[in-house]
């Protein structure tokens, strides 16, 4: 996941449309690929996913690993 500050120019979520100091760079399946989206948005987006596809994203899978060697 990558995060975008936003200073000079408007930082608006492709789904919920209103305005956000920081979004985050959606990439992958569904109707939001490529799209900028607050974090409340990425959420419900990466939520949406399947396992395989949640898996392709290193956070997610790192957070996995943790669990299984805790
Ligand atoms: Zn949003």
């Amino acid at each position: 996941m990558q995060l975008i500050q936003g200073k000079t120019i408007a930082m608006t979520c492709s789904r919920c449309i209103q305005e956000h100091k920081t979004l985050a760079w959606y990439y992958g399946v569904g109707l939001y690929n490529n799209s900028l989206l607050c974090r409340d948005c990425f959420k419900f987006v990466f939520n949406n996913l399947t396992e395989k596809q949640k898996l392709e994203w290193s956070f997610y899978k790192q957070q996995k690993g943790d669990k299984k060697y805790a």
